[in-house]
């Protein structure tokens, strides 16, 4: 915008109109970059450079009606080469992959504004990043929030043809299924109509586009760590020297004059005039939209690891459920493979529990199933897992635990069931298998031995613990 204005007074748009944007390095205040002599006589030799760019890229980079390079890479590109004391000339394109096209057959020398890609490596090389912009998922409004995109499954990314990082995406989510759209805003417009379920776009783009198009049935559903686009200038692979050199140009750019730049651009239509008050208002509202988003994103956090802990629990009794159990055997299950400490488990069954579903009711039934369940929580040790294997079936996981120990445990337990009054006007009482983990047995070698033991003290006449003999 400010841009815009700058372009107004300049005289070198008549030239404009001939198609061909001459970029000269204006002075703008801040350190030049230090040239050697050869780099001195090679810009002078050579200047200017062609270059080409993005034209339908907002709010990065566009061509605008008056074939002028605007945005953030424009601003940010210009100031390069001219902390470099290069000139440049624009080559204007229509698309994009007009642009490559252009840049692998030299017609120009630099591409203005890309992330760096194995396959662009085969015939650019780059400077520092220019800009680092990072990626979010773009989903519609009623789309959970995406904690990791890993743990996703069969659901559709779109993503605009020719990117960066759509090698990277279906290297990283072999779960998702990618498709690719013509644009940008075809990929939006996808996501919107329900034909894929998201899309991953910078964070800046993103913002911009929602904003601009009103999409207003699509959110920004997460982040992809990692994923961050680092821009920077491509140049020809045979012109080391000028890439050097912008490079010496980009190195003098601060992150300050970086974020006046972007926040110049997210937040300002490209308008002719100068209407501060209104600049001032719209970095207001982009302020406060930012912070809304971040509370949410923190808010979501705190409700995604809730509804974790909830996926984990039994309803009944609060503790552990079968899923659980299993998740946690399985971790104990390599400890003991890599640092070979002990191991035991024990099954517990309530005895004749028909029976007092039968005589008191399901709902006291229940209620013996939470009694239980609190016996066995408090007499269990802080490392134990106690937890609700199925019907009134319980499982402990005791870590660093013997089968000597563990028998002792669900004695213990067992005692305290005879002694507890379960105000049925009889007393209850519960067996047990206990099975210590021995090496060279898996897992589910080990459940069975419980069961097995379990069943013999069932066998044996009840409330008992039976011991399993090692395989
Ligand atoms: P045994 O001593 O051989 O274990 O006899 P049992 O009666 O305890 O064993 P059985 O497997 O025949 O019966 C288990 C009963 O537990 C049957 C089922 O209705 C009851 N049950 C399972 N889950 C629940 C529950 O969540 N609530 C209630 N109230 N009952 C349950
Ligand atoms: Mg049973
Ligand atoms: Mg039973």
């Amino acid at each position: 915008m400010v841009l815009i204005a700058r372009t107004r007074l300049n005289p070198a748009r008549t030239a404009l109109a001939a198609g061909l944007a001459l970029l000269t390095s204006v002075s703008s205040p801040g350190r030049a970059a230090d040239l050697t002599e050869t780099e001195r006589a090679y810009v002078a030799q050579n200047a200017p450079f062609t270059f080409c760019v993005d034209p339908d890229w907002a709010p990065y980079e566009v061509i605008n009606s008056e074939n002028v390079h605007v945005g953030i890479a424009a601003d940010l590109l210009r100031l390069a080469a001219s902390r470099a004391g290069v000139t440049l000339k624009l080559v204007p394109t229509r698309t994009w992959e007009e642009s490559v096209a252009a840049s692998k057959e030299g017609r120009c020398q630099i591409l203005s504004f890309l992330n760096q890609s194995p396959a662009r490596d085969a015939w650019l090389i780059f400077t520092d990043p220019l800009f680092v912009d990072r990626n979010v998922i773009v989903t519609r409004e009623e789309h959970p929030y995406i904690e990791n995109l890993s743990d996703v499954a069969n659901e559709i990314l779109v993503l605009p043809t020719g990117t960066s990082i759509e090698e990277r995406v279906r290297r990283d989510f072999t779960k998702l299924k990618v498709v690719t759209a013509n644009s940008e805003g075809e990929a939006f417009g996808m996501v919107s109509q329900k034909k894929a379920a998201m899309t991953m776009r910078s964070m800046l783009v993103a913002v911009h586009t929602i904003k601009e198009d009103g999409w207003f049935n699509l959110k920004i559903s997460g982040q992809v760590p990692g994923y961050e686009n680092k821009l920077r200038i491509g140049v020809a692979k045979d012109l080391v020297m000028l890439r050097d050199i912008l490079n010496k140009g980009v190195r003098e750019i601060s992150a300050a004059e970086k974020d006046e730049i972007a926040n110049r651009h997210v937040a300002i239509r490209v308008q002719s005039g100068v209407d501060y008050d209104l600049i001032f208002k719209i970095v207001g509202l982009l302020g406060t939209v930012i912070l809304t988003s971040f509370f949410w994103l923190i808010k979501l956090r705190g409700l995604n690891k809730q509804l974790r802990a909830l996926a984990q629990t039994d309803t009944l009794t609060g503790l552990a459920n079968r899923a659980s159990l299993n998740e946690r055997l399985q971790s104990e299950f390599e400890r003991f493979r890599r640092y070979a400490r002990p191991f035991s488990i024990i099954l517990f069954d309530l005895d004749f529990f028909k029976q007092v579903n039968d005589d008191f009711g399901h709902l006291i039934g229940d209620k013996v199933l939470i009694a239980f369940a609190d016996i066995a929580r408090n007499v269990a040790r802080a490392q134990d897992v106690v937890g609700r294997w199925g019907g009134e079936e319980f499982l402990i996981l005791c870590p660093e635990t013997d089968l000597e120990q563990a028998r002792v445990l669900a004695e213990r337990i067992g005692h305290e069931v005879r002694g507890y009054d379960f105000v049925l006007g009889r007393h209850l009482t519960v067996s047990a298998g206990v099975a210590t983990l021995v090496a060279g047995e898996s897992s589910d070698g080990l459940l069975n031995r419980a069961d097995e033991a379990l069943y013999q003290a069932k066998h044996d006449g009840r409330d008992r613990v039976v011991v399993s003999a090692s395989p």
